[in-house]
């Protein structure tokens, strides 16, 4: 049976009291169902905001307009909605007006999927009109009534059924998927905010792997068409035995469940189409696509309005993701550790592996003696405790104007001059020597 929490019941059985219906409803039933950890319960019930907010000392006006009062009970809040059906959709995004209904089937059925809409109270049990526990059973994703009128009203639907897919490892049933792939090019409604939020949970769930099935249906067509150019590029040549898409699929899977590698691993490879080159012997060569790369993720990122932080961090991941050839000793690992940044070079030493187990399997153990080499070389140089960044250096900026340097941009760039110094030989990282040695050959 459904185990909601306490805070969840006392609102419905304070609503009940005073003669209104109340359920929880849609994804906290799914997951409570599942045996998941809901995100948040969210309470459906027929009183309007005014009753609701009349019941209740504390509240917030969430989203009046839709019907959704924010109950506060003890340090948590609860989202109630009034029953309610939506109007039309013109824009196909947005209900032109939200109209409340005292029923609750109507406020089920305008929901998007079965295993969403589900509502349960103790007293009633499970209210399931449209076969979503048959369908949780199956692990099948369906759409209320018909998927393409569905998916018209709101194309954030489509995006909708790829994440949930990923999410709870579910097949897409027949019809919700051809409609998927009839309607994805209605998603240039949809905003990037809400794309880039659909992508990072279906990136960052167990499946990514499902985003192959974004790509066949046609979605990554409409929102991120640099991966179709990756699965039209072929790459003959002995690292690789699948064309860029495929390979890009498999690295994927597997890097961890982080945001930013995740992104990493699906953007790595996106200036290989524009850079292929093949040479007389039919071997093909990429100059070039790790910088471009980075480019085109920096200019993906920003059309899907990313936070500058995972941005900046993907980007460097993709820049750097093919610098390989460095020597392995300890100068060649601080050098590496130096270009890519101190902070990222955990999540690059990931990245690398997974793109090498996502090539020829021949040249395999080679990559990964290689890899485990770094690995070694890196711990010693962290047990070492080795200045590799600005803040593990010596010396600080008002050091510098303490020892006569002028306020301003000079300071940066003197001290990034003794960190390369450093990098080169950590034994210089001392206040004297840096000051006395070195900053007299680098303010020149
Ligand atoms: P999550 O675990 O991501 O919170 P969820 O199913 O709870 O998944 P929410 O976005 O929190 O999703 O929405 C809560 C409920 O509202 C859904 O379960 C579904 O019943 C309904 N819903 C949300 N978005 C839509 C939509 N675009 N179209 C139709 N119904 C929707
Ligand atoms: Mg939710």
């Amino acid at each position: 049976q459904i185990q909601i929490p306490e805070k969840a019941n006392e609102i419905i059985a304070t609503l009940a009291e005073a003669g209104y219906e109340a359920y929880v409803v849609g994804g906290c039933v799914r997951d409570a169902i599942l045996g998941r950890e809901a995100a948040d319960w969210d309470i459906t019930t027929n009183a309007r905001p005014e009753q609701v907010k009349a019941l209740f000392p504390r509240t917030v006006d969430t989203g009046l307009q839709h019907g959704t009062v924010t109950v506060l009970n003890g340090k948590e809040g609860f989202e109630v909605t009034t029953y309610r059906i939506d109007g039309e959709y013109l824009d196909g995004r947005h209900p032109e007006q939200v109209l409340f209904t005292p029923n609750l089937l109507e406020d089920l059925k305008r929901r998007d999927f079965t295993i969403n809409a589900m509502a349960y109270n103790e007293k009633e049990g499970l209210v399931d009109a449209f076969g979503g526990i048959g369908d949780l059973e199956r692990g099948q994703i369906r759409c209320v009534g018909d998927p393409r009128e569905r998916f018209t009203e709101d194309a954030l639907r489509i995006l909708r059924a790829v994440r949930f897919s990923a999410q709870l490892d579910f097949e897409i049933e027949a019809e919700t998927k051809a409609a998927l792939a009839e309607f994805a090019p209605r998603l240039t409604k949809v905003s990037a905010e809400r794309i880039q939020v659909e992508l990072m949970k279906l990136l960052t769930s167990d499946h990514p792997e499902v985003f192959r099935v974004v790509w066949e249906t046609g979605i990554t067509a409409v929102i991120l068409p640099e991966f179709d150019a990756c699965m039209e590029t072929p790459q003959h040549n002995p690292h690789h035995c699948w064309n860029v898409g495929e390979h890009i699929l498999r690295t994927l899977t597997g890097v961890e469940k982080d945001k930013a590698l995740r992104w990493a691993a699906l953007l790595h490879d996106m200036g290989k189409p524009a850079t292929r080159t093949t040479d007389e012997q039919g071997i093909d060569h990429f100059h070039g696509h790790a910088k471009l790369g980075a480019e085109m993720a920096n200019g993906i990122l920003r059309r899907l309005k990313f936070d500058n932080d995972t941005r900046k961090r993907v980007v460097r991941l993709v820049e750097f993701h093919d610098d390989r050839q460095f020597p392995l000793n300890h100068r060649g690992v601080r050098r590496a550790i130096h270009r890519i940044g101190a902070d990222l070079f955990p999540d690059y030493l990931k990245l690398a592996r997974a793109d090498a187990l996502a090539q020829n399997p021949a040249l395999l153990p080679e990559k990964l003696a290689r890899l485990s080499e770094i690995e070694r070389l890196y711990t010693e140089i962290l047990e070492a405790q080795n200045c590799l960044s600005l803040k593990d250096l010596a010396v600080t900026g008002r050091d510098l104007i303490d020892a006569g340097v002028k306020p301003g941009p000079t300071l940066g760039v003197i001290l990034n001059a003794m960190l390369e110094a450093v990098i080169e030989h950590p034994e210089y990282n001392t206040k004297e020597y840096l000051l006395e040695r070195i900053l007299p050959l680098v303010s020149s």
